[in-house]
């Protein structure tokens, strides 16, 4: 079960590998655009500013969850690092775009999002990843807040064409929703709320199937961690192999709190 942080909070599977070490390649990325999703987020569109460089850090990957680690410079000369989702990596022609939750003036990447110009240039570490979509799994089970919205993007569109199965998406309210592409039999529903436990309530309503699920679920680390997993693992009894499940944030938190939080519960769970 890869339900570790890309940070350490506990070891990745097998097929798991971790971006933002300091051994993964490092990529200057430089700002080609950006376009206002729905009022809570933007798509940054990015190009390499060395193609040879993109290419031999993004190459041919089959995970669905690419994250980098994204390096913002402080007027003090240190960096504060973010992590988020590689959308749509093109290797050969070294473009990549990045969605972000714009949520409110608080933090260094959702403010940097919403004011960032073309032009602008940022170094990313990665991309690390651990899902994809099995194949041979009966049915699928996709669950997310908007900060998992890309990756649960990404799977659905490598779903095959007969998958079965959920995908379900909180946000806090319908001008939020956002076009999603899913094959016929994954039933797409959107929880529009601002109760935090939204998610974890529609995650629960949904009437389980039968055979073996493949689970991906991610979002906020209390809803998730707290609210998602104990379901899934004690009362469905998923095995580890076939979840996917972390938290990506942590309300009240910033990424360096939250990795702490990370660090605190794995602790605590041996
Ligand atoms: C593997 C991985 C992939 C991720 N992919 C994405 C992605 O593609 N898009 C994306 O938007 N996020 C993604 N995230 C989540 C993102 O890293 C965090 O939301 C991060 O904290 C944002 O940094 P910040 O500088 O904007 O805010 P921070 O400085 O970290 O936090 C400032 C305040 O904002 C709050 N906050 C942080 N994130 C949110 C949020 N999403 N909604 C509401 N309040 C928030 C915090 O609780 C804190 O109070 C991903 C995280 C992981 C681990």
């Amino acid at each position: 079960m890869s339900q570790r942080s890309p940070e350490g909070g506990g070891a990745r599977g097998a097929r798991g590998a971790r971006g933002g070490r300091p051994d993964r390649p490092q990529t200057v990325l430089v700002v080609t655009g950006r376009e206002q999703l729905t009022p809570g987020m933007v798509r940054v569109r990015f190009e390499a500013a060395d193609k040879e460089v993109f290419a031999a850090g993004f190459g041919p990957s089959a995970y669905t969850d690419r994250y980098v680690k994204m390096s913002f410079p402080q007027p003090d000369g240190s960096d504060i690092v973010r992590t988020y989702t590689a959308l749509e990596p093109d290797v050969e022609g070294g473009t990549v775009a990045i969605d972000f939750v714009v949520h409110g003036t608080e933090g260094i990447a959702g403010p940097w999002a919403a004011a960032v110009e073309p032009g602008q240039r940022i170094a990313v570490r990665g991309p690390g990843g651990a899902y994809s979509p099995d194949p041979t799994a009966d049915w699928h089970l996709l669950a997310c807040d908007e900060s998992g919205l890309p990756a649960v993007r990404a799977a659905l569109a490598a779903l095959p064409a007969e998958a079965q199965g959920y995908a379900v998406v909180h946000v806090p309210d319908a001008a939020h929703r956002q076009e999603l592409t899913a094959p016929a039999g994954v039933q797409v529903s959107w929880v529009t709320s601002t109760e935090p436990g939204a998610l974890v309530d529609a995650v629960r309503a949904l009437p389980w199937r039968a055979g073996r699920v493949h689970a991906f679920v991610h979002g906020e680390a209390e809803a998730v961690m707290h609210g998602i997993r104990p379901y899934l693992v004690k009362e469905r009894a998923l095995p580890r192999a076939d979840l996917s499940i972390s938290g990506y944030w942590r309300r009240g938190r910033t990424e360096e709190g939250f990795r702490a939080w990370k660090q605190e519960l794995a602790a605590a769970e041996g």
